[in-house]
């Protein structure tokens, strides 16, 4: 199971789905993307190999759009179905998530949500994370990824689209693993350096807690309560 994230000038889903392809050999079920295109956020989705998703797609072309994200999953929570594939939306289609762990609190936070009025269309432990972003969205990104994080229990790597930020990303960890990509007016996040050798050998490693808050040409990293933080970029070695 692996996640990857890109935003920049040139069309984000074949970038995303060659980083899903190097990201395989850490196993999935199923696979899927969203772009955030002139008409808001895209979303396919599909059970079985990236080759599928990839045909779904067109190589990218069906989604274009120069912010996405993409999922390899590997389920602990509902079947391997379609709908309970990655990306996870909001109920306004305001938000995609993808998510890779596990939630461990995710059924009380599924009877909060559902008493609120959020409507679950999949099995998944992950879908309480889009609905509680949408809760806790008053048109400020950070403070409802705060706000969100602070509910979790569990493991997450997470990477966020939102479609009133443009080409905003925000990635953060607990428990799992996730790296920044840093380009020329591009950057990128992925649970590892295979997904993203190929665009960038520059790389932030974060650190358990810590959140990403990234455009095509600015990386912002915050701690847990939102504090800024100084990061060092890693020069990677190797070519694969
Ligand atoms: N727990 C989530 C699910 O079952 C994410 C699994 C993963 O890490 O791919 O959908």
């Amino acid at each position: 199971c692996g996640i990857v994230g890109f935003t920049g000038s040139q069309n984000a889903a074949p970038i995303l789905l060659d980083g899903l392809k190097k990201l395989e050999y850490r196993g999935y079920d199923s696979a899927g993307m969203a772009v955030l295109g002139q008409d808001g956020i895209q979303m396919v989705k599909t059970i079985g190999m990236i080759k599928n998703l990839d045909n779904k797609t067109q190589g990218g072309a069906a989604l274009p759009g120069t912010a996405g994200i993409g999922h390899t999953r590997w389920a602990t929570h509902g079947e391997p179905t379609d709908v309970n594939a990655h990306p996870h939306m909001s109920n306004d289609d305001k938000f995609a998530i993808v998510h890779n762990g596990i939630i461990e609190n995710y059924a009380q936070l599924r009877e909060e949500l559902k008493a609120k009025g959020f409507q679950f269309k999949s099995e998944t432990d992950t879908e309480v994370i889009v609905h509680l972003l949408d809760l806790y969205y008053e048109g400020d990104l950070k403070k409802a990824v705060l706000k969100t994080v602070s509910r979790l229990e569990g493991a997450y790597a997470l990477g966020i689209l939102c479609a009133e930020e443009g080409g905003r990303l925000i990635a953060t960890r607990h428990a799992a693993p996730l790296i920044v990509g840093v380009g020329i007016g591009e950057n990128y996040f992925a649970s590892d350096v295979t997904a993203l050798v190929a665009y960038t050998k520059n790389v932030i490693y974060l650190e358990d807690g810590e959140i990403a808050d990234i455009t095509p040409d600015r990386i912002t990293v915050y701690d847990s309560i939102g504090k800024n933080l100084e990061k060092s970029i890693t020069r990677i070695a190797w070519d694969i």
